[in-house]
Formats: C-alpha cells, structure tokens, sequence
C-alpha cells in the first residue's frame, strides 16, 4: 500500500513528499530541504523509516521545489526526473534562491529522467501517472496514483487557490485548463498534495476554490 509523508522545507515553506509502499522502496517528489538542518531532517526520515530511495521526482523547476535534490542525488547516488520543458529553470535556480536568502545551495545541472517522454512512473509495487498540467511553469506535471486516489499537483493546484502566473514561463489559461480537464475530472474523491500548505480534495476545490468557481460560473473567461 502507498504511503505519503509530508516534510516542510525552506523560506518558501514548501512540502516535500515522500511516498513509498511495502517494497521498502521510496521517491522523493520536490527535495526542497535547504541546510544542512534539513537535509539531515529528510534522510533521517528516511533512515528510520527503513526506506530505500530510488528517485527525486519534481513537479516542476522551481528553486525552492529542487533546493534539496542535489543533496538527495549524491546521498543516495539516485537519478533525478523532471519535465524537460522546465529544464531552463535550473540555470536560474542559483540566483533566484539567493533573493529568498538560500544562499549556498547547490542545484542539479541537469535532468537524468525526462518525464515529459513518459506517461507513468514506477517504484517498488507502485504506479504514478504523470499528468503534465502546465500553466505554473511549462513543464510542471501532477502525478496521480489511482489505487490510493491521490494526487500530488505541485503549484498547480493549492487548498482554495491556485499557482502563480505571473512568473516568466506562467500561463493563466494553461494552468486553468489543467485544473479544470486534467485534475477536476479525477474525481471529489481524490485527495490532493500540493506543493504548499494543506491537503484538500477535488470536490472541496470544485466547490470552494475560489479561481475555480469564478470560471464554471462563467464570471471570467480563461
Ligand atoms: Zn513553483
């Protein structure tokens, strides 16, 4: 069975996720652990846990989802996977994390998975789909696993609002598109991950997400 553990990393506050399954076998989804504090938090979690880590996995190329993975590749000498349309993000990543005071972290070169060329990821006994739902960035994906109902969308989709746009690389109408054909159509029962704050699910967004609302209500168009 899969199991989700969620850790918060970074000035950002954004949710890491570990998931794993009775293989023992684990992915890391958006290492954002930034000092040593918290790098050692994240393999401690996954030391104790008994866990064996075979990937870090990323949503999307934002700096504070991937301030971690570096950290994680060498630790556990593991490949990373993410879209290769958000690969020219990683060249920014440096600069932009020393705005947010994420002075001496180092970022990953390059992508060793592009998951803009597969439709699933597997671990263990597990099988993620990944759904890419760009609009945040151009090459931000969810990865949905259906056994368990759950998704975890990143900045795509928050509890009760959405991800930015308003970034080099965002889309209003994309990410709109995204939530509405790609996530909302998964179904009320489906609990969502987001890449911060709370866990909801699709029924509570499409009831009280107020981006969501606005648009089935027809009060903006997208
Ligand atoms: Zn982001």
């Amino acid at each position: 069975m899969l199991k989700i553990a969620k850790l918060i990393f970074n000035p950002i506050q954004e949710n890491t996720y570990i998931l794993w399954d009775e293989s023992g076998e684990c992915i890391v989804v958006d290492a954002g652990n930034v000092s040593a504090r918290e790098d050692n938090r994240l393999v401690e979690y996954i030391t104790e846990q008994g866990l064996k880590p075979v990937m870090a996995v990323n949503t999307h190329g934002h700096f504070d989802h991937l301030a971690g993975v570096e950290h994680l590749k060498r630790t556990f000498d593991i490949p990373f996977a993410m879209s290769g349309k958000d690969t020219y993000l990683l060249e920014g990543a440096v600069a932009s994390a020393r705005m947010f005071g994420m002075s001496d972290c180092s970022f990953p070169a390059m992508i060793d998975i592009d998951l803009d060329t597969m439709e699933e990821l597997h671990f263990g006994n597990t099988t993620l789909k990944i759904i890419p739902t760009p609009g945040h960035t151009p090459g931000h994906v969810s990865l949905y696993n259906e056994q368990m109902g759950i998704v975890l969308t990143g900045d795509t989709l928050f509890r009760e609002s959405i991800g930015r746009t308003d970034l080099p690389g965002g889309d209003y109408s994309q990410i709109m598109r995204s939530i509405l054909e790609k996530l909302i159509v998964l179904g009320d029962e489906v609990k969502v991950y987001p890449g911060h704050g709370e866990e909801t699910t699709i029924g509570h967004e499409s009831l009280y997400n107020p981006f969501i609302v606005e648009v089935i209500n027809k009060e903006v168009n997208f």
